[in-house]
């Protein structure tokens, strides 16, 4: 079995310029986030607020620490306080209280709107059409900035399948930005896991969340 470390290697080596790459930590140790971290990597997703405050304790603010996971209202706060991105804001009222808490912290939080790009009932995210009137929405507070999209897709055995859902969710981030929203900026395209990275990458991301092939299969 490859090492963290040169599993992160392998990976940095071989992704395009200008693409960044989180390492999707979620049940995974303090240590192996830091030898990730020794590698070049240099954010962190956690889907977890409670789980990300035990590891953020250990390893602090030398690295970038993104939200990836849904997020409840009562994990705001403490969400506002170690995260550098939210990247999963999928509702007016989730917006409401990050905006909120983040004006106590004397903060400007910047987002991502996560788009259910597969319209799965189960799934968080918005659906395409409602990206344009909750970012709206979302560009009159002052305390959020919106910086992007983040989409999951469907899961395939087959990652060519995941790529019209890719490609739309490109589309929708390109729409937006010629409407030059004041106070939005369309600037990262944050989509592509383990199996789908590689035409994420092809289909216009330029953040893709890794998780198995650093870390290897989790255990839970
Ligand atoms: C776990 C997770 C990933 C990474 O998934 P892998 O298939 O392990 O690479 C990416 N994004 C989110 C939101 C996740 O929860």
């Amino acid at each position: 079995m490859s090492s963290i470390r040169e599993n992160v290697r392998k990976l940095l080596s071989e992704i395009p310029d200008g693409v960044s790459v989180v390492a999707a930590a979620k049940t995974r140790t303090a240590d192996e986030i830091r030898e990730a971290i020794s590698a070049g990597i240099k954010i962190i997703g956690e889907n977890y607020v409670q789980e990300a405050e035990k590891v953020f304790e250990l390893i602090g603010k030398e690295v970038e620490w993104h939200f990836i996971g849904h997020l409840q209202r009562n994990k705001v706060k403490k969400a506002v306080r170690i995260f550098d991105m939210i990247e999963t804001v999928d509702s007016f009222e989730i917006a409401y209280e990050i905006d909120k808490r983040s004006r106590t912290e004397g903060k400007v939080m910047p987002v991502f709107i996560e788009i259910n790009s597969g319209r799965e009932p189960q799934k968080a995210g918005v659906f395409p059409e409602q990206a344009e009137s909750l970012i709206r929405e979302i560009s009159k507070f002052e305390n959020i900035k919106v910086k992007g999209l983040m989409t999951m897709g469907p899961r395939f055995g087959d990652p060519e399948k995941a790529r019209p859902f890719f490609r739309q969710t490109k589309e929708i981030f390109d729409r937006i930005r010629c409407l030059d929203i004041p106070n939005v900026e369309m600037r990262f395209l944050s989509m592509g896991m383990t199996n789908s990275y590689r035409v994420a990458i092809e289909e216009g991301a330029n953040i893709i969340r890794i998780g198995t092939l650093i870390f290897g299969e989790r255990k839970q």
